[in-house]
């Protein structure tokens, strides 16, 4: 499938591959899997390092998806396992209701400092998922506060990803998302049209020059539904999981500004954005365009131990909480909300981002990125081709009559191949930790190459 030199050689194995043989594979209901089909044909890891997994055979596997976009700093970094062991000796649990532990507020201080200037709280949840729900009621406990209980209506985006709850999935625009769940949906949503443009844009180096009139969709839902009904407008700068989408030239700055004109709150959802992806610390960094809230998840603990956070301004904080009557303020909450191996592993996170210069490292190999992402035009059945940051897409023309067939397949090839990718429908996506070195970034696309070369 692949010439010899572009296959990546394996390694001598180890305890782990030893113990990689599960008894059963059924019990398991896999998420977002087809679980007959993989239980036939598993594909099963067993131990990471930096920029490489181990599968089960023994073969090292170059992470070209920072696993689900998050470990943006590599795998099992020495400092964050260190903490993480060093938190569970000392204090496994924290109640976080009417109760604290130091960690969780030194990450909040440490997360703001990383903000967009006026972003300077920090609620914490366990995924982006929880992120995002809990930042649709923390909307609403605002507009309570504010004495404009009306303003109920969310605004999302077609193709629009925000997550598995019930508010995610109503906000969010992926179809087949929503399809089973469609008779209990939040009431009060509408969609924004997404900017993706093939035949306009198809090809485009970094953001599109075509299309920030989509922006003014939201100008129309206004006039369709009375500003004074909408809450907030919630978008990922980057449309990452429906096969990444970039934000058009001048888009998010004119949707902050209808927002801005109608008092409506904007939501970014940066839980693939954040942390260095982009080549900046977060979307709203990277774009100049700052929102009113953040969620943010993934890369904020490298992946190693599973938190969530929403990040708001100053004035939604203090119209919460400053103006409620005296005891609880906000009714949500979850069990493990700022647990303290999570925030252990947050803290020792963020330390790495900071002293090896991450965010700055990832914007140094944008170009050298960009190119090896369009070095792939002319590669059989690819439509277009997409970067910004270290993000990288490949559109492949779907198969007459098996839509996603051709993505899941060049899937398939390149782990078996020994590159671990992302397929969402027909396109591919490229997200690798952002330590990736350049030989290692020649060797994926080379990989890749060789995969869409046999795939039919
Ligand atoms: N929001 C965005 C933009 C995402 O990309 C994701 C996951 O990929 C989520 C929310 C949901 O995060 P989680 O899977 O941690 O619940």
């Amino acid at each position: 499938m692949t010439t010899a030199s572009s296959t990546i050689q394996a390694p001598s194995r180890n305890s782990a591959i030893d113990a990689a043989t599960p008894p059963s594979l059924e019990e398991l209901w896999m998420p977002f899997t087809a679980n007959r089909a993989f239980k036939r044909a598993p594909r099963m890891l067993v131990a990471a390092k930096d920029m490489y997994y181990t599968a089960a055979d023994g073969r090292r596997i170059l992470d070209g998806t920072a696993g689900l976009w998050c470990v943006n700093a590599g795998h099992c970094r020495e400092s964050i396992t260190a903490a993480i062991r060093e938190q569970a000796g000392v204090m496994d649990y924290a109640p976080p209701f009417q109760m604290g532990h130091p960690l969780a507020f030194e990450l909040a201080q440490q997360l703001t400092r990383m903000l967009p200037d006026g972003i300077d709280h920090v609620f914490f949840g366990n995924s982006g998922s929880e992120a995002v729900d809990t930042s649709l009621k923390i909307a609403l406990a605002y507009w309570q506060a504010k004495g404009e209980p009306q303003r109920v209506r969310f605004i999302g985006r077609q193709r629009g990803y925000h997550g598995v709850g019930f508010g995610g999935i109503a906000v969010g625009g992926i179809e087949a998302n929503r399809k089973q769940f469609a008779g209990q949906l939040l009431p009060a949503v509408d969609h924004l049209p997404h900017t993706h443009d093939l035949a306009n844009n198809a090809y485009t180096r970094g953001q599109p020059e075509h299309g920030a009139h989509f922006a003014d969709a939201l100008e129309d839902l206004v006039t369709k539904h009375g500003a004074n009904t909408i809450a907030a407008v919630i978008i990922e700068p980057v449309a990452g999981s429906t096969g990444v989408i970039i934000p058009p030239k001048g888009y998010l700055e004119r949707i902050r500004e209808i927002c801005d004109k109608h008092g409506i709150l904007l939501i970014f959802d940066e839980v693939i954005t954040g942390f260095g992806r982009l080549g900046a610390s977060f979307g709203a960094t990277k774009f100049g365009v700052v929102p009113d809230m953040m969620t943010v998840a993934k890369g904020i603990t490298n992946a190693a131990v599973p938190m969530g956070a929403v990040c708001v301004r100053h004035a939604i904080y203090d119209t919460v909480v400053n103006t409620a009557n005296a005891g609880i303020e906000l009714f949500h909450g979850y069990t493990y909300s700022g647990h303290p191996l999570a925030a252990a592993a947050g803290l020792a996170t963020l330390e790495i981002y900071r002293t090896e210069g991450l965010f700055e490292r990832a914007a140094s190999l944008e170009s050298v990125w960009e190119d090896a992402v369009h070095s792939l035009r002319g590669s059989p059945n690819v439509i277009d081709l997409r970067n910004i940051g270290i993000v990288g897409a490949i559109e492949l023309e779907p198969r007459p009559g098996a839509p996603g067939a051709r993505g899941f397949e060049t899937f398939v090839k390149c782990f078996e191949a020994g590159v671990l990718v992302r397929s969402t429908a027909d396109t591919v996506a490229l997200s690798p930790p952002l330590i990736i070195e350049r030989d290692q970034i020649s060797q994926m696309f080379e990989v890749v190459r060789g995969v869409l070369r046999n795939v039919a």
